[in-house]
């Protein structure tokens, strides 16, 4: 073992040596500033170096599931661990990720989405899905059909070709070109309203279903999935759905394409796959986009695609627990208890605040939004950073979160208990106070 640190020690290494993403460094570097060491995890709850504790309040960026160190979960990890932690994929098999597969393509009825292909994380899984899209109109003969359709504010991830896809101008428009050729859309309307020379270069449409997680927990309307599906299923174009925040139980069921019975043609999973222990990403896929790849070496149709890691054994083992903890632990009918709490939370701290404009809920995910004045919904100026102060004042309250500008989001495990929940709320009310008066 190395010799322990002091957290002042450990500040300043990482002052002197790390690059935090979605982080302004001079901020981060600067002297008055003590990041927070976070050192152990359990349940819903994180401790830092300095024995603190904090109400997980974000899911560690929206992958955590059943909680930190869960028994199931670790010790999954620890049985795969006495075998091996990695080995490749490009030539050889392994049994977790084999079990994985097999249950991922369970969760959908029969026949429908049935082959997995595995990744890293949300960003790579989307990748992938729009590469597989592209290359199957290659070998169908409809190369013309190169482009994709997204939505304003959406995000698909930062590498290049799933940034191309975001609709967010802070994050995506210095790439925008450097990526897939994109049409961005700002509702199905809009889509419709497409002319048919455009929509015969469509190779598929990507959408994050229900809900629009970096954009502030933007709602779609509901029904608008079965409208995509129409739209596609009419214009023969792939649908594919971004299921990396909202999967896994966040919306209060296991996939949010399952609130309106609607299957996309490509699926994208990450985040809480692995119950969020392990970066593993997969892409699921239909049979009719599986079968186009078939062929001779001459034909050279196969899907020259992949990562190193891709079906790590350990991300899998610990996916696999998970999953089955959604039964064991009827981790479900429990959300949907947490659901109604959650409402009651939000309603009776910010229901009627001077400084709120407007909630939002969906299953276990929450945002506010502050606004300078309620009545005239006027924002305050972004660069205020008034949602960071709010959330960097909860801290002390004993909550960590995010927020996405002046929208504050509280999203927690989803074996947080109705009294976490209340207190994650009331730490973050009580915050808001402090910093607006
Ligand atoms: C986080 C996220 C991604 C990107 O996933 P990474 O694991 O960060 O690459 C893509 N899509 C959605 C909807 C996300 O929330």
């Amino acid at each position: 073992m190395p010799s322990p640190l002091t957290t002042d020690e450990l500040r300043a290494l990482d002052k002197a040596h790390l690059w935090h993403p979605f982080t302004q460094m001079r901020d981060w570097c600067a002297t008055d500033h003590d990041p927070i060491v976070i050192e152990r995890g359990e349940g819903a709850w994180l401790w830092d170096t300095e024995g603190n504790r904090y109400l997980d309040g974000n899911s560690s960026i929206w992958t955590n599931i059943h909680g930190h160190r869960h028994p199931a979960i670790d010790a999954a990890l620890r049985e795969q661990l006495e075998k091996m932690a990695h080995c490749s994929a490009l030539g050889f098999t392994n049994e977790p990720a084999i079990r994985l597969a097999k249950a991922l393509v369970d969760c959908f009825p029969e026949g429908t989405l049935t082959r997995v292909f595995y990744t890293d994380d949300g960003s790579t899984a989307m990748e992938c899905a729009c590469k597989m899209a592209l290359q199957f109109r290659q070998l169908t003969g409809h190369p013309e059909r190169h482009r994709f359709v997204a939505f304003d504010q959406a995000y698909h991830g930062d590498t290049a070709g799933a940034a191309s896809l975001g609709g967010i101008g802070t994050f995506h428009e210095r790439f925008q070109k450097t990526g897939f050729d994109v049409i961005h859309v700002s509702d199905v309307e809009a889509l419709r309203a497409l002319p048919e020379e455009v929509v015969n270069t469509v190779a598929g449409v990507a959408i994050e279903p229900l809900i629009q997680g970096a954009a502030g927990m933007r709602l779609w309307p509901g029904g608008m999935l079965r409208e995509l599906r129409t739209w596609c299923d009419e214009t023969d174009t792939f649908l594919i759905f971004d299921e990396v925040m909202t999967g896994f139980g966040r919306t209060g069921k296991l996939f949010a394409c399952q609130h309106e019975d609607v299957l996309p043609d490509f699926l994208a999973l990450a985040k809480g796959l692995t119950g969020g222990y392990l970066p593993l990403a997969a892409t699921l896929t239909t049979e009719r986009v599986f079968s186009a790849f078939l062929g001779t070496p001459e034909e050279q149709k196969t899907f020259y695609y992949g990562h190193s890691y891709c079906a790590n054994p350990l991300g899998c083992a610990a996916a696999l627990a998970s999953l089955s903890l959604f039964e064991t632990e009827e981790t479900l009918s429990g959300v949907e208890t947490k659901r109604v709490r959650l409402a009651e939370s939000l309603q009776s701290h910010f229901g009627d605040h001077p400084s709120v404009g407007g909630i939002r809920q969906l299953g276990l995910i929450a945002a506010i939004d502050l606004v300078k004045d309620r009545t005239t919904s006027e924002p305050f100026p972004w660069s205020d950073l008034t949602g960071a102060k709010v959330c960097i004042a909860a801290r002390k309250h004993g909550l960590l979160t995010r927020p996405v500008l002046d929208t504050l989001v509280f999203m927690p495990p989803l074996c947080v208990t109705e009294d976490e929940i209340e207190h994650g709320v009331a730490a973050l009310a009580r915050a808001v106070d402090e910093v607006l008066g």
